[in-house]
Formats: C-alpha cells, structure tokens, sequence
C-alpha cells in the first residue's frame, strides 16, 4: 500500500510544543544578548526580543490554559489513558489515536485515514466496552 501515512497530535500538545519552543527561542536571543554585550545598543535589542519571546509564550501558555477548560476530556479507547480533545477531531495525548466527538465522522472519514489494524483493534476495544 502507498498510501501516504497520516500522523496525528493532540492539538493541546502541538500548543504546547509551539510554546515550549518559543522559551527556548527567547533564551537563546538572550544568550546572544550576552555575547554582544560589548556593543550596549545591540545587547538591549537582543534583550528586550528576548523577553518579548517569553512573555509571548506565556500568553500561549495561558491561551492552553483557557483551551483546556473548553476541551473535553475523555479516556482514550486505544490505549486507556485520559485524554483531552479540543474541537469534533482530535487525537490521543499518548497514543496519537486520531479521535472523534461525531458519530457520523466515525466511520466515513476514518475509514480511510486509519490504518487497517488499527481501525480494527478500535472495533474490539468499543465492543468490549458495550459488554
Ligand atoms: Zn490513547
């Protein structure tokens, strides 16, 4: 099968991520802050772009916060762990196990995204779980 392999991440998590990443941006401009320090002008750029990055995270930081009141949380039905997911689509913080809040979305949109087995053990879990 050539099929193209689609990868999902929880939307939460890519927030987070993007959040993290900004950190580490503001830091390493700080950092070059320090190393132009020879140059006054040039260190309090690198500086205030640097504290502007962290405060930018922080903002992102708390727009997660707000997000995760509005997600929804749930267990997985792959792997069993609780999960959040943000919006009808999402998938599964552990797992990557592409979730869905509308029935009707069930079968016709993930038939063809799932890989075969997966879809299939998603089957067993749910008819265990009617037992
Ligand atoms: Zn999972």
């Amino acid at each position: 099968m050539s099929e193209p392999k689609l990868v999902y991440s929880n939307k939460i998590n890519k927030i987070r991520t993007f959040a993290l990443s900004l950190i580490f941006i503001g830091i390493f401009i700080m950092y070059g802050g320090i190393l132009a320090k020879k140059i006054p002008w040039l260190m309090f750029s690198f500086m205030i772009l640097g504290v502007i990055f962290v405060l930018l995270s922080t903002v992102v930081y708390l727009w997660i916060g707000l997000l995760s009141t509005k997600a929804v949380p749930i267990i997985c039905p792959s792997c069993n762990k609780p999960t959040k997911m943000l919006g009808r689509v999402d998938a599964c913080m552990h797992c990557k196990q592409p979730l869905t809040m509308d029935k009707e979305l069930e079968g016709k949109e993930f038939d063809e995204k799932y890989n075969s087995a997966k879809y299939r053990r998603k089957l067993k879990e749910q008819e265990q779980s009617e037992q």
